[in-house]
């Protein structure tokens, strides 16, 4: 497929990301940085879905745009290897790094604290700024967003996330449907990020 770059994050982000990754993608853009779990849910997510070390080091470079060169080789440029196995020798032995986040891990460690933007909006924020994300990313309808917040109530993230996925994704899955495209594992619910970029992704085609 078509070769995955820092410069096509921002398009990517819009069009296939789920809304945790799109809601640090916002985060990144607004505020030119995110603080450490961030970086690293976020990280492992790109290296995920098949952003080379090199693209990933320029993206963050590019998206940290008011430090200076020297203080980002200096605190952010070893974290962002590390993640990709590039250095360090804990349970990075291997040399490929960390995997990259499940919903189940993003969903029950490290809940965001003040000024931090990673973690689920289906779980760690309240349903009117999670409402006002959704439709911030285009998600406007009526049904969709009640069901959400059903869903939010009744403590099932994942539920909320693959209802907005059936949802953007309609026309999409329609037609996969009615050209006996889809396997049953895209039948699947989904509970990795990457798994819903994958899907968004594949669907597009
Ligand atoms: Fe991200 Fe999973 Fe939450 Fe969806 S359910 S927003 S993929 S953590």
């Amino acid at each position: 497929g078509d070769e995955i770059t820092a410069r096509s994050i921002d398009s990517l982000a819009t069009a296939h990301f789920p809304l945790c990754m799109q809601n640090l993608h916002r985060s990144l853009r607004r505020d030119a940085h995110l603080k450490h779990y961030g970086r690293l849910q976020y990280t492992l997510f790109l290296k995920g879905i098949g952003l080379s070390l090199e693209e990933c080091l320029t993206f963050w470079r590019q998206g940290f745009s008011k430090i200076t060169e020297d203080t980002f080789n200096k605190e952010y440029r070893y974290n962002v290897r590390h993640a990709y196995g590039d250095v360090g020798g804990d349970s990075n032995r291997r040399g490929n790094g960390y995997s990259a986040f499940s919903c189940q891990k993003i969903l029950s460690e490290h809940p965001p604290g003040p000024g931090e933007n990673h973690g689920c909006p289906y779980r760690h924020f309240n349903v009117e700024n999670l409402t006002t994300l959704l439709q911030a990313v285009g998600v406007t309808d009526r049904s969709v967003l009640q069901g959400v917040k059903e869903d939010k109530e009744k403590q099932k993230p994942h539920m909320a996330c693959n209802r907005v996925f059936e949802h953007v994704h309609r026309n999409e899955l329609r037609r996969a449907k009615d050209e006996g495209t889809m396997n049953a594992s895209e039948l699947e619910m989904l509970v990795h990020p990457n798994q819903y970029f994958k899907r968004s992704y594949a669907l597009k085609k």
